[in-house]
């Protein structure tokens, strides 16, 4: 009997951990497709930062950081922090744990990771055609165009799995063509994840443009304060925080033009003693008291941005905005700057084998799937985890026997 045919659609993490578990269960005839003249592309880029490729916490609490934590759990059970940081090492990568559990290749690269896991997959047989747009699907048959050489192609294959990417950074690959292959109500429309806000500053705050803002609490309404920093930036703001703040002001949005971003610029200090500061030093110049209290020349020039002059000299008001600073959040940057997206192949789509319920031998994985995350690790877990688990689905419905 001869191989069965596998087509993957796309070299991202996604694409290539399915590559690899099926290589690993089964002697199958595996190839990938890949329109862009390399793999990989968006995880190198996720490399130029560092690649952060998981997070060490509890795994409960790691789960918990998916909008779709459940669904994802038997997944990121399979493929968590540790089997990654085994992976790797498995690959000759040593990685290590940053101060705030963050898991980073050794090297803050990824390309020496993707060119051992190429290796492999390669070792094991499985084909790579690059430069190789799929352009249509109709159930397991595929037109697949050779941007080389203009030629097209048919080809059926035995089972497919779609790891295209959603539609951020499509300079990259993920260009999110294969949404017009599949049924409409299949897919939840994709918006921006993890992404920069939009604020409109005043000419003033110019000079600060680049900085950053450190040491801060950021929530939207009705959520729980969070720490760290964020970038203030000519458009608004960027920056960790502020993509850990996307979810909840990207809800609000969906009914109301501008919502609320509230900061706390002084969160080891609270109210009572800002407020206690703020009067023992009422003879000093402002820019004076509001340094002597803790707040930075960033911090300061955004306070005089977004308060009015009316209150600078009440010290209570000031404690107030200083615990409490309201910034009005008119949008989120366009998706096509976004780590990532929100939006996809719609969970209830797909079976507990990520196969596609109404195509039979047709799966996806990765970051095309409706799940969001915010960044820290978990999205490239998330990818890894869904590509191997679609990877075992396939290899399970493979081999089941024939229902008569
Ligand atoms: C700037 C940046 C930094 C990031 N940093 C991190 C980080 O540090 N940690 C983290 O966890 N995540 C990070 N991410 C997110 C992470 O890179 C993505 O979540 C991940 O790459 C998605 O993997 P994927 O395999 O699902 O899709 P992709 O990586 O987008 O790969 C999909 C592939 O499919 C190909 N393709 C699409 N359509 C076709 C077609 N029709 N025919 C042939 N090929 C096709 C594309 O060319 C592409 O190569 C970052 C993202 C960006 C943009």
């Amino acid at each position: 009997m001869p191989n069965k045919q596998i087509v993957i659609v796309g070299a991202g993490p996604a694409g290539l951990a399915c590559a690899e578990i099926l290589s690993e269960l089964g002697d199958y005839d595996i190839t990938v497709y890949e329109q862009k003249p390399s793999a990989a592309r968006k995880f190198l880029m996720a490399g130029k930062t560092g690649l952060n490729i998981s997070h060490v916490e509890d795994l409960d609490i790691f789960i918990s950081r998916y909008d779709h934590a459940e669904w994802l759990r038997p997944m990121i059970e399979l493929c968590n922090a540790e089997t990654i940081q085994a992976w790797m090492k498995g690959l000759g990568i040593e990685s290590y744990i940053g101060s705030s559990g963050r898991i980073f290749p050794n090297e803050m690269k990824a390309a020496p990771l993707l060119r051992a896991w190429l290796k492999r997959l390669q070792q094991r047989g499985v084909k790579f055609f690059y430069r190789h747009q799929v352009m249509r699907m109709n159930s397991l048959e595929l037109t697949v165009l050779d941007l080389s050489h203009q030629q097209q192609h048919t080809l059926k294959a035995d089972a497919i799995i779609l790891a295209c990417g959603a539609v951020s950074w499509p300079q990259l690959g993920s260009d999110g063509q294969w949404q017009h292959w599949l049924d409409p109500c299949v897919i939840q429309p994709f918006s921006a994840s993890n992404v920069g806000v939009l604020v409109k500053w005043s000419r003033y705050l110019q000079p600060i443009f680049g900085q950053p803002l450190k040491r801060i609490k950021a929530w939207a309404e009705g959520q729980t304060p969070q720490y760290g920093e964020m970038v203030i930036s000519h458009y608004g703001l960027e920056g960790g925080l502020v993509y850990r703040c996307n979810r909840d002001l990207r809800e609000t949005m969906k009914t109301q033009k501008s919502t609320i971003l509230y900061l706390d610029l002084l969160p080891d200090w609270d109210q009572t003693q800002i407020l206690h500061k703020l009067q023992q030093g009422k003879k000093q110049s402002l820019n004076t008291l509001w340094q002597k209290i803790g707040l930075d020349k960033t911090k300061i020039a955004l306070i005089r941005d977004v308060v009015s002059k009316a209150d600078w000299n009440d010290a209570l008001k000031m404690a107030q905005h200083i615990k409490q600073l309201v910034i009005q959040i008119h949008g989120l940057r366009p998706v096509e700057e976004a780590i990532s997206c929100v939006g996809g192949v719609r969970l209830e789509a797909l079976d507990k084998d990520l196969m596609l319920k109404n195509s039979p031998h047709i799966f996806a994985c990765g970051e095309m799937l409706d799940w969001d995350a915010p960044t820290g690790g978990y999205l490239l877990t998330a990818c890894l985890a869904t590509g191997r688990w679609a990877g075992a689905g396939v290899h399970q419905r493979l081999n089941a026997p024939e229902k008569s």
